[in-house]
């Protein structure tokens, strides 16, 4: 029997935070696992039709990039094929400034981006055990149809957004906080809308009434975003939510079918606003989108205060520039709450280290915040700049080092950015 294979960083989740952190581990010499259990990378932006990237810019005027590193590396990328717009300023629901993407774009920008030496990808692979020898994980193992098999690691970062390396290697871990996590959302993607129709949230909102009162019963929800994305000029929309059990397949199951059926009642809805009657749904999903569920009990919990005064710490390895953003369970408001002068809070490395198994680092929405400033730190933005800390920080351990100067060194080397007085201005476009 062949002994199982040993990287020194295995990174479980190929969403934004763990594209980030496979690359930063990868360009910081460690030979590194990547491991998704779906069909591409990108996580929510591909598999849940997630097609803004929040986080990568400050709300304020003039607007600063507050991501650097992979995260840019992914944008030039998307720049070359048309697949992002300019960053916007949105002013409703919240003053803030979004890059709008097209998912295949994305696809393709983030398998150009792990095309690196020191990392292997593997797709279609999904994570089912992790084994611990004393407090640290040694070993995951993985499944595809073949069968399982066993990868010995140095060190782990988990960018499952569930926390499954976590739970299954049984480092500390908790659902949501104090037991409720945020409402999950199904997005859904419109095509064959008329150039030059009405596309205003406004206009959406008065075809869903009408079509309430005409007693269409699966619509709940009237208000949200509606944004054309690039290339094909479809619209996104966020408008089902629910509360499941996100750990819970029987329970995602149910969301998943009531919310197609959802769909298909907002799509009737709007083929009643003019330039509307060859609406069609070009896709929901495919997976609902879920905005929180473990997170990683670290040695430090981001907390909304942090994010409301603009926090700075000492053990900076990104910044946040996403507002807090809340939802709530049952169909109630988001709760919005702005970044002490549009500014940007320090996320330290504390967040991202286990409490109890020093060698597992959290990335993207896991990583410990509570209610509100988890809510600011989950989005894709903030996600490649947490994951590529982890993955460096990770590297480092992996080579017997876990100095706090030497990881803001080799972020600050790899082109992230962790000075928040020393951010560049953007340009940013209205929305049209
Ligand atoms: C409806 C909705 C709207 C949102 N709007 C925005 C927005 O406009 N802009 C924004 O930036 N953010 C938005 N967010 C937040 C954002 O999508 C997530 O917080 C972000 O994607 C987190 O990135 P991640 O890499 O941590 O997780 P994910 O994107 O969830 O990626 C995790 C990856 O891990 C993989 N995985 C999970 N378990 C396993 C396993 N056991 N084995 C192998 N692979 C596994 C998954 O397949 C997935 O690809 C929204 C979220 C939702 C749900």
């Amino acid at each position: 029997m062949t002994s199982p294979e040993l990287f020194d960083v295995i990174v479980i989740g190929g969403g934004a935070a763990g594209v980030g952190a496979a690359v930063g581990a990868a360009q910081a010499g460690a030979r590194t696992l990547l491991v998704e259990s779906g069909p591409c990378l990108g996580g929510a932006a591909t598999q849940k039709n997630v097609l803004t990237y929040c986080g990568l810019y400050t709300q304020g005027t003039p607007a600063y990039q507050a991501v650097g590193g992979v995260g840019e590396q992914v944008l030039a990328h998307l720049r070359q094929v048309g697949g992002i717009q300019a960053p916007i300023r949105i002013s409703e629901p919240s003053n803030a400034v979004i890059a709008l993407i097209d998912p295949e774009a994305v696809k393709l920008a983030l398998d150009q981006v792990v095309q690196i030496p020191n990392l292997d990808v593997l797709l279609h692979t999904m994570l089912v055990g992790a084994e611990r020898v004393g407090e640290c994980l040694h070993s995951v193992t993985l499944q595809d149809d073949r069968g399982p098999r066993q990868v010995v690691g140095r060190a782990f970062v988990d960018a499952s957004g569930e926390g499954d390396l976590a739970a299954f290697g049984g480092a500390s871990v908790r659902y949501g906080n104090h037991n409720v996590a945020q409402a999950g959302t199904l997005g859904v993607r419109f095509g064959g809308i008329r150039p030059g129709a009405d596309q205003s949230s406004k206009r959406w909102a008065q075809a869903i009434r009408e079509a309430k009162q005409q007693g269409n019963s699966l619509l709940t929800k009237e208000d949200g975003l509606v944004l054309p994305i690039p290339v094909s000029g479809d619209l996104m929309t966020y408008l089902i939510d629910a509360t499941y059990d996100a750990l819970d397949s029987a329970s995602i199951t149910q969301a998943e079918m009531a919310g197609r059926a959802r769909a298909w009642a907002y799509l009737a809805a709007i083929k009643t606003i003019p330039g509307y009657e060859q609406a069609y749904i070009v896709s929901t999903g495919p997976k609902f989108g879920t905005r929180e569920s473990r997170h990683v009990n670290g040695h430090y919990q981001v907390t909304e205060a942090d994010v409301t005064s603009g926090a700075r710490h000492a053990d900076v390895i990104a910044l946040g520039a996403w507002p807090i953003e809340y939802h709530p369970e049952g169909d109630k408001p988001v709760v919005w709450k702005e970044i002490k002068d549009d500014g940007t809070f320090d996320i330290p490395l504390r967040a991202l280290t286990s409490e109890n198994t020093p060698n597992l680092y959290a990335a993207g929405r896991l990583v410990d915040g509570d209610g509100g400033g988890g809510s600011a730190l989950r989005v894709m933005g903030t996600s490649f700049a947490t994951g590529q800390a982890a993955g460096v920080a990770a590297a480092l351990l992996a080579r017997g080092s876990h100095e706090i100067a030497a990881i803001q060194a080799e972020l600050e080397r790899q082109g992230a950015r962790l000075r928040a007085g020393q951010l560049e201005v953007v340009a940013t476009e209205a929305l049209a």
